[in-house]
């Protein structure tokens, strides 16, 4: 489905761009997950280097349904991890001469993954509920995302509806800032995507059984998948449990302590507690890989995609239904609290409203913890940070993190 690296087809244009990108979005419309494409352009010479769309929901194997494969594999963001595995092997330019053109506007996460990177960005469709559109990042960031972000104009005075026609706003390096798209292509990344977004976030944020109708994973033998899939990504799944989800302790700390001491360079250390409180995984930010390699992408992103992984084989399905459910369930609990000057951070809350996909269950509130205050800035600035975030992650994800409430036995 992704355009071969091999074929390096070459464009010159924004709207030829657009054409790649819509073409991205129609196969991820096709799949059944969020209709959202996007490409790595070459600035000096036009090639596109790799092309990618939305892979949050996959089909499962002998079955009709789609089921979340990783929240985060949004289009943009799997460019840029794409980028790192590959930079050194094909030759890639740095990401300053690169452009990535997306469908639609990036998204907190997408958006933090990107100006962390280092790339240009070049937007056709504008998203006002989840996009960043320039102003929704965090006041230190706004410099940087006006350079490194590009809006590229729009349509013809005279041959297009008012309505469509627009100046470029943004950047000076952004590939082909000095062209427009069709109206034709702006009004299909926007309805592609529009159309089918909310039975796509509903499919999303659904799936999994209340924590009253699961069964506890602690009680399988270590031999069952469930156990040793996790295991294979975590040694201790499944090893340590805390007797409230919601009240992590002592003993969670000194974990998260060590995982993180045990990782060249990690900062930070995210474990995922289930809802009958075993930890699941406990994870370091792996800066060797990239720097954006987090702790908490790499804890939501190994949840899911071992948890699809579970439900894909009809051998493992019905396990991974009774003793698995979606994270918004859990506790995802930081040994520190995300950095507020780090441009991480916005990727880490995007990542996390993205895992949500809904608000938090009001009956488990307190999803999302954190042991200290940021190594640099405050809580306080922390907290202005996820405010500033656009409406879907304050209204409809409502992110509110909470210190760990220390409990006394
Ligand atoms: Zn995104």
């Amino acid at each position: 489905m992704n355009v071969a690296n091999t074929s390096e087809p070459v464009v010159s244009n924004a709207d030829d761009a657009a054409s790649i990108v819509l073409d991205q979005a129609m196969w991820a419309a096709e799949q059944g997950t969020f209709p959202v494409g996007g490409c790595i352009i070459e600035n000096a010479t036009g090639r596109v280097v790799q092309a990618m769309h939305n892979n949050v929901l996959k089909p499962l194997a002998d079955s009709d349904k789609t089921f979340t494969y990783d929240p985060t594999a949004h289009g943009e963001r799997q460019l840029v991890y794409w980028y790192y595995a590959n930079k050194d092997k094909l030759g890639l330019p740095g990401p300053s001469e690169l452009t990535v053109v997306t469908s639609l506007d990036p998204c907190a996460m997408c958006t933090g993954t990107l100006l962390t990177a280092g790339f240009n960005v070049g937007v056709v469709a504008i998203d006002d509920f989840a996009g960043i559109n320039f102003n929704d990042v965090p006041p230190a960031l706004r410099g940087l995302a006006e350079l490194k972000f590009g809006y590229y104009a729009c349509g013809e005075k005279g041959q297009d509806p008012g309505t469509y026609v627009r100046k470029y706003v943004g950047g000076p390096d952004v590939v082909f800032r000095e062209t427009a798209v069709s109206a034709q292509r702006l009004v299909g990344c926007s309805d592609i995507f529009q159309a089918s977004l909310d039975k796509v976030r509903t499919t999303s944020s659904e799936s999994g059984l209340p924590p009253s109708g699961l069964s506890d994973p602690a009680k399988l033998p270590d031999n069952s998948p469930v156990k040793t899939r996790f295991r294979s990504v975590y040694d201790g799944a499944f090893r340590s449990k805390t007797p409230k989800s919601r009240l992590p302790g002592a003993q969670l700390y000194e974990l998260l302590t060590l995982v993180k001491d045990s990782a060249p360079e990690a900062k930070n250390a995210v474990a995922l507690l289930d809802p009958f409180g075993n930890v699941i995984l406990c994870l370091a930010d792996r800066f060797d890989l990239s720097p954006v390699h987090t702790a908490f992408m790499n804890v939501t992103q190994s949840y899911a995609i071992t948890r699809h992984g579970l439900m894909d084989d009809k051998d493992t399905r019905q396990s991974a239904t009774e003793y698995l459910t979606h994270p918004k369930y859990g506790t995802f609990v930081f040994l520190y609290a995300p950095n507020p000057k780090d441009s991480t951070t916005i990727m880490t809350l995007g990542a996390y409203g993205s895992t949500m996909e809904g608000p938090v269950p009001q009956i488990f509130p307190a999803n999302f913890q954190y042991y200290n205050p940021p190594l640099e800035g405050t809580v306080e600035e922390f907290r202005s940070v996820i405010m500033g975030l656009p409406p879907f992650y304050t209204q409809l994800a409502q992110i509110s993190a909470m210190k760990v409430a220390f409990s006394i036995e």
